[in-house]
């Protein structure tokens, strides 16, 4: 698969040396190495990733234990928000395989990700410290590096290189002009980047502790320079943050006066003083120290955690503006959703909140052009050393975020090495398409540049169902919820006018209920925004009464809409756990609830700010009239293969599958076929964490391995031209992904079936996509 092209060693006479040649050389397998080399090598490149450190995954690997989180996390402006792609293969994969929870098994779950690809060759413990640029100086001809392991020095020739190192050594090497430290307001127009300061977000040595059933001491070592007590941790809400993480030890943190790349051994040494020192107080002296009597020092990380340093210049530099405003861009790849997570410049010893968590109004997309150095015209850059201002960084480093920019790499390089392109040239409006096609193809979500494929037979055939729900709506009674803050309805609006909603209640006593119907916003979101129609109603004492909402609004924009019930102690919403895509439940934050004490200080706490549900709870009893079509088969050709603005996808009627449910597809004139795509409903709405580094954690409440509202057994049946008999193309069983692609080879065509014989729990069929390609 690659060329080695030399290997001379002599006894005595140094070091072995190794030159390798591959079309994609990708350095640092943390997410965004990872992804870009898993997918380059998918698209077909001859791909190396190379990691000084033995294990994958840098910040989220086995050594380092930090789960990934990205728009995922979020809930607060845009529920469904997931990231797709490779990440959602991971994390389903690893839910799988390991609904246990523990940090081997996600550790296999990676590895699996790169011993799966033909392409793809992995070099553990190599270091790259050597750049070599071509004589023009434009270009790296080679980069290479030490092997602790076998003692050699490996060298890699490429048409493409990727820096996904983090610190961005390989940028720094080559000459790219970079950014350290935080920006003043004035330099990018940041609104919250205040003045007067160079300082990044600091390290972190990460530790866990663990419950091993008997009482156990620990004795700070006498060579460990700190003695906390309550005065100096009491600014970080430990007692909550013990509880709810054991490793949620993020605050302890320091360095960021300093150079996060040049002052490590100083860093590394004081945070490993910090680590002990708080655990120390925690066990010995901190209020939990009773309910801790049991718990044993289980792990210390051997190197703290970088968040920042380097952050080298593309043709675009990221910034507070352009997560605030949504902004879109005729080249964007990727998406954030984390808002941004400034961290307090002395870390453990600032004494007040550790960072500042400012939420933004929905997922916000990031340009290619952040993604290459702009100096050098074979160097992509992914992770958090790309192209981006301090606060923008704040936004876009978390880990399932930097994934995504190692897949929009791997497909940039993939059109720069079809097409002998420069890294530059493949952000041009004339070749972006291509870079987005290749994104598509592997179910990587970008919003704004959404699925357009007109080869795509699925585009030209009738399309019909076996049956089809509906409308949004839950009838059926499990729970109820008491307003005791203000509650939300979320669900979508397709038709010309809405007249009335229905809704379930409970009242202890006869009381007037106010309500507000409110659209959405026109940037993705799902957080209220005008109000439409506000009123009361009065409703007798009684239990399960049936309330009318009247509406009578004409719809000026089809899409979400809210209805929002006023705080009531005499009323509860009643709630059905079974709703359909679109229909969520929400409350309206107070202060006190979105404020992790001591440790976090959200700001702009909006009155727009909503929490919604996660896993499988439920949804308010909701009728809505007239009824909305939203769930037809036609959505499974549509643009975007998850919910934006509207559910998007096709839904059955409830079934027990005693017989199947199908999407058939039709085409007057015989079709071939190479490939069938299919994307599943895998509830993006969920927040999945792949492991929280505790050996004893469960799924956060997950009592299956498998998304129930994923398809589990399908057949694809095809008619062709000569006869009428369905004709089996692939039969699969035990499903758990949400893509799956089928190669196949079917001449003649004239009708497709997808046919669904079973999901892993919900009573309905649900389908996103059908991509029929030739
Ligand atoms: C303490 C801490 C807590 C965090 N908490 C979260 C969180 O909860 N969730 C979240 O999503 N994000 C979190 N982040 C942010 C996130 O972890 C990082 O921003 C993210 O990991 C960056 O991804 P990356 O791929 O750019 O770099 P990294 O994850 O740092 O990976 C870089 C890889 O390159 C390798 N490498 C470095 N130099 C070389 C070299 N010269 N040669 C070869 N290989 C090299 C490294 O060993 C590593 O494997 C946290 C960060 C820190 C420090």
């Amino acid at each position: 698969m690659r060329e080695k092209i030399i290997s001379t060693w002599k006894q005595g006479k140094g070091l072995a040396q190794l030159e390798y040649k591959f079309d994609f050389v990708v350095l640092g397998a943390g997410p965004a190495g990872l992804a870009a080399a898993v997918l380059a090598a998918r698209y077909g490149l001859k791909t190396a990733l190379v990691n000084d450190r033995g294990c994958l995954g840098g910040n989220m690997s086995k050594e380092m234990q930090t789960t990934p989180i990205g728009a995922h996390y979020v809930d607060k402006n845009f529920i469904y928000r997931r990231e797709t792609g490779l990440a959602e293969e991971l994390i389903l994969n690893n839910l799988y395989i390991n609904p246990q929870n523990g940090v081997e098994l996600w550790d296999l779950t990676m590895q699996t990700a790169v011993y799966r690809e033909k392409n793809l060759e992995l070099f553990l413990h190599l270091a790259i410290d050597t750049v070599k640029m071509t004589e023009d100086g434009k270009k790296i001809a080679e980069v290479s590096g030490y092997s602790a392991e076998s003692e050699q020095r490996i060298h890699f020739r490429a048409s493409f290189f990727a820096d996904c190192t983090g610190n961005g050594t390989v940028a720094f090497l080559a000459g790219v002009p970079y950014m350290q430290g935080h920006e003043n307001s004035s330099d990018f127009g940041e609104e919250y980047a205040g003045e007067g300061g160079k300082w990044e977000n600091g390290c972190t040595t990460r530790l866990r502790a663990k419950d091993i059933g008997r009482e156990v001491v620990f004795h700070s070592p006498d060579w460990v320079k700190y003695r906390f007590e309550k005065e100096d941790l009491e600014h970080r809400g430990l007692e909550l943050t013990f509880m709810n993480s054991l490793t949620g030890f993020w605050w302890m943190e320091w360095g960021g006066a300093l150079d996060t790349v040049t002052d490590m051994r100083q860093i590394r040494t004081e945070l490993t003083h910090i680590a002990y020192a708080v655990w120390d107080y925690i066990k010995n002296r901190s209020s939990l120290r009773e309910e801790l009597r049991t718990y044993d020092l289980d792990w210390v990380s051997t190197m703290p955690g970088r968040r920042e340093n380097r952050r080298f210049i593309g043709d675009y530099i990221y910034t507070q503006t352009d997560i605030d405003e949504q902004r879109k861009f005729y080249d964007s790849i990727a998406y954030g959703g984390f808002g941004y997570d400034d961290h307090a410049r002395d870390g453990i010893f600032h004494k007040d909140f550790a960072n500042t968590h400012t939420y933004h109004l929905g997922p916000f997309e990031v340009p290619l052009r952040c993604l290459y150095a702009k100096n050098v015209e074979n160097l992509f850059l992914a992770g958090r050393n790309i192209s981006v201002s301090h606060l923008g960084l704040c936004g876009i480093r978390n880990m399932w975020t930097c994934l995504q920019f190692g897949e929009a790499v791997a497909a940039a390089a993939t059109v720069c090495c079809r097409e002998e392109l420069t890294v530059r040239q493949a952000a041009d409006p004339e070749h972006i398409d291509k870079v987005h096609a290749l994104l598509h193809r592997v179910d990587h979500t970008i919003f704004s540049n959404p699925y357009r494929n007109p080869n795509d037979l699925a585009q030209s055939a009738r399309i019909s169902a076996s049956s089809t729900l509906s409308g949004p709506g839950v009838g059926r009674i499990d729970g109820k919820w008491p307003v005791t803050m203000d509650c939300c309805y979320l669900f979508p609006v397709v038709t010309k006018q809405l007249e009335s909603l229905e809704i379930l209640v409970d009242a202890g006593a006869n009381t007037r209920l106010h309500y507000a119907v409110m659209s959405g916003r026109p940037k993705l979101s799902t957080i209220p925004y005008e109000v439409l129609k506000e009123g009361t109603v009065d409703i007798e004492k009684g239990q399960g009464v049936s309330v009318n909402i009247p509406c009578n609004l004409k719809v000026l924009q089809k899409g979400w809409h809210f209805l929002v019930i006023s705080e009531n102690p005499e009323i509860s919403l009643c709630y059905g756990n079974n709703a359909p895509v679109g229909l969520k439940a929400m409350y309206r934050h107070s202060k006190e609830n979105v404020e992790n004490p001591g440790c976090i200080q959200i700001t702009k706490n909006r009155d727009w700010d909503y929490m919604v549900d996660t896993w499988e709870e439920p949804s308010y009893c909701l009728k809505i009239y007239p009824e909305q079509p939203v769930y037809l088969p036609e959505n499974v050709r549509g643009e975007t293969a998850r919910p934006t603005f509207l559910p998007n996808l096709w839904i059955s009627q409830a079934t027990d599958f005693k017989q199947p449910e199908y999407l058939e597809f039709e085409w007057d004139k015989a079709v071939d076929v190479h490939s069938i795509q299919l994307i599943f409903d895998s509830s993006l709405d969920n927040f999945l964490a792949v492991f929280q580094g505790d050996t004893n954690c469960q799924w956060g409440g997950y009592s299956a391995n498998v998304i129930p509202s994923v398809v589990k057994d399908y057949r694809i049946l095809y008619k062709l031209s000569e006869d009428c008999e369905w004709r089996e193309a692939a039969n699969i069983l035990g499903n758990y992904q949400r893509f799956c692609e089928h190669k196949l080879t079917l001449q003649n065509v004239v009708a497709l079936r997808v046919e669904i014989l079973a999901t892993n729990g919900l009573d309905r069929a649900q389908i996103y996509a059908v991509r029929i390609l030739q």
